[in-house]
Formats: structure tokens, C-alpha cells, sequence
């Protein structure tokens, strides 16, 4: 078959790779002058940086990992990490997730997070129900002390809103939820490990994170157009034209937002719930510093309070490569979400700096090198009527006869691993079109 895939991130390569290995002629095409997406690396001299935050290979489905690992070299290309992830609160450094750290805290603020710990565990085991918004589901779960002490600073400055306007829908799976004895033991002294399938994990040795796109084009047997404006998709008969090309199937990974005006047979009032579907965007500074000592052997830390500055989260990043810096340098990717509503520049940069410098983590002094990037889909927006709507916008694609998916294509909150999963679903999917010649049942069902 003949298939285009819309958007080159790596959840468009990895599917045009899997087509082509199933004899398929694939053609990617991409908007930007280079595959990558989120996955995206730059160079700045001797450093490298990743565009779109920290980014790590891991996965739970080790048949995903494997693929990750083999695209970036597999051992020799890829550096493997023991995780060492910390929150920077107030003076003190407190192991990740946070309630697996609590034993770190001061006194009193380990009694107010155990009592509320304890309360909420009693409220739920005596039938409370599970809050819709997130801010009541916090309370909910982990109780008021783990509540102001960590986890409603640190959700408001990276979701950017009142709380209670987010649903609670999306948290199963993503907000490491501790069993209460390992809180019990930590708030006596006794380290334990939480978040456990991501305590180790790998980067690639050489470019950054974009070497797994890199890894997943080469030799990948596809075609990739670069610097492809699509204007207009539609359906002609039982085959689709792309710009007026034939293909027998098209498979989206392009953020719906940016490609609903050229998929001529959207509904409106599809298009009108696709026009809902907004994005939390993302500043990265990239920063690279001159060293005195080492850095700390740390992965990243997250930053809860407004006067540690925008930053929510740092990354270590020259720890996660010895590539990613030259000799007597280490470098940082400091994270600052918003909402459209921020025109990063020198000197807004140069302050957030300096907050990081108050916090203990650089010393501004030594900043060689200071670059951002301003990536406009980072995060999805989940608020209270983000599951209905998304609902109906899968819905209407998965009876269409076109596929979508990816992090903003199917508006799942993916990781790569996950995208690459999806990717061999569709394939899977393909395969059986291909094979029966049966109209297509939905992809994921
Ligand atoms: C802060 C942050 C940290 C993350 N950390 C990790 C991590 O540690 N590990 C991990 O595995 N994942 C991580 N992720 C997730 C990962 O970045 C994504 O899951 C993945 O990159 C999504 O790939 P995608 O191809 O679905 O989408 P994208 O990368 O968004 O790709 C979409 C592509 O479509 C292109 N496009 C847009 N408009 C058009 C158009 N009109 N026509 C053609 N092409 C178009 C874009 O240029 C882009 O290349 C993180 C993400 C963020 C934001």
C-alpha cells in the first residue's frame, strides 16, 4: 500500500519505519525542515542540547525499549543512568516522589504530611469518592501537609491555572502514588524507592535525544519530505489525495489543532471541539555552564515554589551524557511552562537564571552559554471538559477511514516509548487491512 504519514515527530518515523518493513511504501511529511518534533536536539558549539525539555529512554513494555535502545546503538550508543531525582525544597534537597522523601522534611512539616496522609487514607477507605478535579483529588489522595507542601505549588506553576478547572482524569499512572507503609517508613528514617520503572535509564552517547528519530530514519527504507506545507486532505473514492497526490491510506501524527483546516471532511462541530483543544507550551533555556567542581550526580529536580523562579523542573543534562558538554563544563535544561502568553528574551532569561542561582542550583557567574526554545504544543491541557471532547474528536477519526495518533495527534499524554507503542498497533492494523482488504475497524479499540 501507499500511505502517507502527516508529521515526522517520532511517532510518524517510527510508523513509516514499521510500514516499510512490512513492504509498504511510506512517505512522511513533515512541516519543519528536519524529522524530530519534541524529540528535537540542537548544537550550540560543544554543547548539546535537547529542545523540548529533559528527555530520557525508558519504557514499561521492554519490546519498546529494545526498539529505543537498538535505534540509538544499543549499549555502546547509549549511556545507562541509575535515576537520582530530588525536589529542590526551600534550603533542603528531598528524594523524588516526594512521598517517599518525607522522612528529608523538617519535623513539623513531616508530622503535617503523615497526619494528612493518614486522614485522607481513612476518608478513602471509609467510601469518599474520587474527586473530578485535581485539585480536590490531591486532598483526596495524599491529604493537606503532602498537599501544601509539595504537590499544589509545584501542579500550579506547571499546569499554569486555578486546579480545581483541571480533571483528576489524567493523574492514574503519571503521579507516583506511594503505598502508606512506604510512607510510614520514610517519615522514620527509612529510604524508599518510588516511580520504580523509571529508576533506570538510558540516553543516547552521541546528539541528544533526537538520535533515536535519527536512529529510526536511517535505514528506515521510508520516504521523508521535509518543508511540506499540507494544504488540503481529503478522500476520493476508496483512495485519499494529500496536495492532490494518491495514496491508499494517510495516517496523522501532526497536533490536530494544525492540521484540522486541511482535512476537508472534518465536521464543524469536530472542528469546533479540535479548536478547544489547547496546549500547555513550554520554554526550555538551555544553559551551559563553566565548572569549578562536578556537578551533583543528580538526573533532575523539580522546583515547587514561585520564588525559586518560573522554573518547575531542572534537568542535569550534561549528566545524562559526557557528550552533551565539553571538558570542565556541565550544562542544564531548565523547564517554564505557559500558556501562549510568554515572549521569552535576553533578559527575562538572564532573570531566571539568577532564580536558579538564589536556589542554589548554578552559579550565574558561570553561565557560557544561554539559548531557549519556545515549544508551543508541551503539555495538554486537561481540563474539566477535556475528556468528552477529546472523546467525540477519537470517535469521529476512528469511523473516518483515517488514522491519528502521537502526543498531540490523538491527544494521549505519550511518552516516545508509547508513541512507538501506538506506532506498532497501527502497523498491526495496517497489516490486517492489507491482508483482508476489509474496510478498516478502528485502530485501537
Ligand atoms: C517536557 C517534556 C518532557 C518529555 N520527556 C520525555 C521523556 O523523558 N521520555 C520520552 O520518551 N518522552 C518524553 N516526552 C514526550 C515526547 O517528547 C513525545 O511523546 C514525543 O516526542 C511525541 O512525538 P509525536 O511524533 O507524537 O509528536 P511531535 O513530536 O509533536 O511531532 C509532530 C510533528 O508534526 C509536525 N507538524 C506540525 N504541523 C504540521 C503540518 N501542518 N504538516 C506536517 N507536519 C506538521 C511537527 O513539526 C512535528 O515534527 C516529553 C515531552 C515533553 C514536552
Amino acid at each position: 500500500m501507499r500511505i502517507a504519514v502527516l508529521g515526522g515527530g517520532i511517532s510518524g518515523t517510527a510508523l513509516a519505519r514499521l510500514l516499510a518493513g512490512d513492504g509498504h511504501d511510506a512517505v512522511v511529511l513533515e512541516k519543519t525542515e528536519r524529522a524530530g518534533g519534541l524529540c528535537q536536539s540542537s548544537r550550540f558549539g560543544e554543547f548539546t542540547f535537547d529542545r523540548a525539555g529533559g528527555h530520557i529512554l525508558f519504557s514499561r513494555d521492554q519490546r519498546v525499549l529494545d526498539w529505543q535502545l537498538a535505534r540509538c546503538g544499543g549499549e555502546a550508543g547509549t549511556v545507562k543512568t541509575v535515576r537520582n531525582t530530588k525536589i529542590r525544597w526551600h534550603d533542603r534537597w528531598v528524594p523524588y516522589p516526594f512521598e517517599n522523601g518525607v522522612g528529608h522534611l523538617p519535623q513539623a512539616a513531616i508530622v503535617e504530611c503523615v497526619a494528612g496522609y493518614v486522614e485522607a487514607y481513612a476518608g478513602r477507605r471509609a467510601g469518599a469518592p474520587c474527586p473530578a478535579n485535581f485539585h480536590d483529588w490531591v486532598l483526596w489522595r495524599m491529604g493537606e501537609g503532602f498537599a501544601q507542601h509539595f504537590m499544589l505549588p509545584y501542579n500550579r506553576k506547571i499546569w499554569e491555572c486555578d486546579l480545581h478547572r483541571l480533571s483528576s482524569g489524567w493523574v492514574a499512572g503519571r503521579v507516583p502514588e506511594a503505598p502508606i507503609e512506604d510512607i510510614l517508613k520514610s517519615a522514620i528514617g527509612v529510604d524508599t524507592e518510588g516511580y520504580t520503572h523509571q529508576s533506570v535509564f538510558w540516553f543516547p552517547r552521541e546528539g541528544g535525544f533526537e538520535t533515536l528519530v535519527r536512529g529510526t530514519v536511517e535505514g528506515g527504507g521510508f520516504e521523508l519530505r521535509t518543508g511540506v506545507a499540507i494544504e488540503r486532505v481529503e478522500r476520493r473514492g476508496t483512495q485519499f489525495a494529500v496536495d492532490g497526490e494518491a495514496f491508499d491510506l494517510v495516517v496523522n501524527t501532526v497536533p490536530l489543532p494544525q492540521i484540522a483546516d486541511a482535512i476537508a471532511e472534518i465536521p464543524e462541530p469536530i472542528r469546533a471541539d479540535i479548536r478547544q483543544l489547547r496546549p500547555i507550551s513550554l520554554v526550555n533555556l538551555m544553559i551551559g555552564v563553566r565548572l569549578d567542581e562536578p556537578l551533583p550526580p543528580l538526573s533532575w529536580i523539580y522546583l515547587p515554589f514561585p520564588e525559586q523562579g518560573p522554573t518547575n523542573r531542572v534537568t542535569y543534562f550534561s549528566n545524562y551524557s559526557p557528550t552533551n558538554a565539553p571538558a570542565g563544563h556541565g550544562s542544564f535544561l531548565a523547564e517554564v511552562t505557559h500558556r501562549g502568553d510568554l515572549k521569552p528574551d535576553a533578559a527575562w532569561a538572564r532573570e531566571v537564571v539568577a532564580a536558579l542561582g538564589r536556589a542554589g542550583i548554578l552559579v550565574p557567574e558561570n553561565v557560557v552559554l544561554l539559548e531557549w526554545c519556545d515549544n508551543e504544543f508541551a503539555y495538554i491541557d486537561q481540563d474539566l471538559e477535556f475528556a468528552a471532547r477529546i472523546a467525540r474528536v477519537r470517535e469521529w477519526f476512528d469511523h473516518s477511514g483515517y488514522v491519528t495518533f502521537g502526543r498531540f495527534g490523538r491527544y494521549e499524554y505519550h511518552n516516545s516509548d508509547q508513541c512507538i507503542a501506538r506506532a506498532m498497533q497501527v502497523a498491526e492494523h495496517i497489516r490486517q487491512i492489507a491482508s483482508t482488504g476489509e474496510p478498516a475497524r478502528p485502530a485501537f479499540e
